[in-house]
């Protein structure tokens, strides 16, 4: 149906009780010009007083009444409002000749007729009926003026002031809707115009949006690969020094600042994929009185050099396991416990956790400095500190909590603190955990012990970067003393080695030229023959993207291990892999 903004509710009304053919594209208008104009020759043909223009008057309405049946058998409008405006102005004409010429008062009529054509057809057809009008106007002045019609003998001046005045009153009528019309034209173009400024900045936001995307990838996969190796180095040195106590003071001090730098990074990107809704929740079952312990035992080295009671109270009515993202969980903790313990000089950090039957209540109270009153609001909001001075004294950089809070809520719980200026603070979470069933087999990342590493293995290493495959060679030759290796910088190149010599396990760097660890990860499982492509293959990443990660999985991996990585959970990955490439081939 045609809802041009200028028809009123009344109209719509009336044309959705018209009968169908009547209904669509312009035929309302003409239906309803028509009838009005029918009515008023009705009206006419009763109360005229020029009794021979009866029959004329009957005929042009007869004729008009006709042209409903035209629409109805779907002749086009175009010429029947051409016939009709033609009839019409033929009668007026004729009725005006016999009654008095241009000063007949009905002549008015003829100024509204190039309305119809104006709105029903075109603008075009408006404008040329004009041109007729002001013609036939022109031409019964001009025969008034000669004395051809009654009232005869007419000075000049009277034909010519009455037909300037219906031509003025005619082209007026004609130009308001003329200028009606090209106001809504503008007010149409202006607003097609402006949609289209906001699909272009919606398009240049979108952009925006993927190329903040790609970046945080990149800055991920950039700063995590060079921690990986400074990191994990550092492990292996520490490992190698524990009898030289000097030497192990100094790697304890690269190993804090290497952890910090490593919270700062990782906080800009938590939080920058939150802001996306990018984080994932990847629940498992754990022990949570051991998952609260290890964030707990975390602060113990810095503990022992400050003047705090360290504590940790955990309810005896706690469930053994619980269903929830542990490593999410573990960096709320985290958070709060070093928060508490950075903004606190003497006194006591307690961490308390208790069961709410259902739901956990992790609380972290502290005896330190407190936040004012007036600050309180701010604290959860990102970038934000107590006061100025909090970032010249103690650092940080105001993420800490908003992660915090984002993740609560992610992990389906609240957070939120009470806190005394001077006295002490207590931020607790609150999470909806319940018993969980423990699960079947419960892989121990920390456990040193490997069952697999008296014997032979060989291992293909897939890493672009030498320095972290030396450091990937080093964790399993520490674990896999008679082990050998192979390495490849990029896909292709692993898996031509796959096709030439058997290898136990693959571990596969994702971001790699020439061919990545997608590719080849896929290539190895579609393409190789039946005792290759079943290898265990597990991914090393750098890249935290939740999208990357999962393509990355589907590939076809086994497991996949994220950069930085503490070597005792790289060796107990690849062993859990080992095994489980075991007992499938000895299932098989
Ligand atoms: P950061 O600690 O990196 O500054 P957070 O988001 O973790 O960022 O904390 C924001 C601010 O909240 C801190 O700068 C500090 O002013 C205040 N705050 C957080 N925890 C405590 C606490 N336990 N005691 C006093 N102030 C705190």
């Amino acid at each position: 149906m045609d809802n041009t903004p200028f028809l009123s509710a009344r109209f719509d009304k009336f044309i959705a009780r018209l009968p169908a053919p009547y209904r669509y594209g312009r035929a309302p208008y003409l239906v309803f010009f028509v009838s009005i104009i029918i009515a008023l020759l009705v009206l006419d043909m009763l109360i005229t007083p020029y009794p021979n223009t009866v029959g004329v008057t009957f005929a042009l309405a007869l004729l008009l009444a006709f042209f409903f049946f035209l629409v109805y058998w779907g002749v086009p409008l175009a010429p029947i409002i051409h016939m009709g405006t033609a009839a019409s102005a033929a009668m007026l004409c004729y009725v005006a000749w016999h009654a008095g010429g241009v000063f007949f008062p009905r002549l008015a009529w003829l100024m509204i007729l190039p309305l119809t054509p104006f709105y029903v057809i075109s603008r075009g057809a408006g404008y040329f009926w004009l041109c007729v009008v002001w013609l036939l106007q022109l031409g019964m002045a001009a025969a008034n003026y000669w004395g051809w019609l009654p009232p005869f003998h007419h000075e000049l001046h009277h034909a010519t002031s009455t037909w300037v005045t219906i031509s003025a009153v005619t082209g007026t009528l004609i130009i308001v809707p003329m200028i009606y019309d090209r106001l809504h034209e503008q007010a149409v173009q202006k607003g097609m115009r402006y949609q289209r400024e906001l699909e272009l900045k919606r398009q240049e936001l979108e952009q925006i949006l993927q190329m903040r995307e790609h970046f945080i990838a990149t800055i991920s996969h950039e700063l995590r690969t060079p921690m990986n190796a400074i990191l994990g180095f550092n492990d292996l040195l520490m490992a190698r020094v524990q009898d030289k106590p000097e030497a192990l003071k100094v790697l304890n001090h690269t190993r804090q600042s290497a952890d910090h730098l490593m919270t700062v990074i990782n906080d800009i990107l938590d939080y920058s994929q939150l802001q996306a809704g990018q984080l994932v929740v990847h629940s498992e079952t754990f022990e949570l009185r051991k998952i609260t312990g290890y964030a707990f035992e975390l602060f113990r080295p810095k503990v022992k050099s400050m003047a705090v009671d360290y504590k940790i109270e955990l309810d005896e009515a706690l469930p053994k396991w619980v269903h929830t993202d542990r490593h999410r969980l573990m960096q709320v903790l985290v958070n709060l416990l070093g928060n508490a313990l950075k903004f606190t000089h003497q006194g006591e950090v307690v961490l308390r956790v208790q069961w709410e039957n259902p739901g956990v209540l992790f609380s972290v109270t502290d005896t330190g400095i407190g936040i004012a009153p007036e600050r309180r609001d701010q604290i959860f909001k990102r970038f934000s500190q107590a006061d100025i001075g909090i970032h010249s004294r103690y650092g940080g950089n105001g993420l800490g909590l908003a992660i915090s809070q984002k993740l609560a809520h992610l992990l389906g719980g609240d957070i939120g603190f009470e806190s005394e200026l001077g006295q002490g603070s207590r931020f607790w979470f609150r999470l909806p955990l319940q018993a969980a069933e423990a699960p079947q087999h419960t892989p121990d990342a920390q456990s040193p012990a490997l069952q697999t590493g008296d014997q032979v293995w060989r291992f293909l290493i897939v890493d672009d970067h030498p320095i972290n495959r030396l450091l990937v060679k080093k964790v399993l030759q520490n674990g896999w003393p008679q082990c050998e290796i192979l390495e490849a910088a990029e896909g292709q190149q692993a898996l031509q080695m796959l096709r030439d010599t058997p290898v136990d396990l693959v571990l596969m760097d994702m971001v790699m030229p020439v061919m990545d660890g997608i590719a080849a990860t896929r290539c190895l499982r579609e393409t190789f023959a039946a005792t290759v492509k079943d290898l265990p293959v597990l991914g090393l990443t750098a890249n935290v993207n939740p999208v990357d990660l999962e393509v990355f999985r589907q590939a076809g991996l086994s497991d996949l291990m994220l950069k930085p990585f503490e070597p005792a959970q790289l060796c107990a990955k690849v062993e859990q892999c080992l095994l489980t490439a075991k007992k499938s081939s000895q299932g098989s």
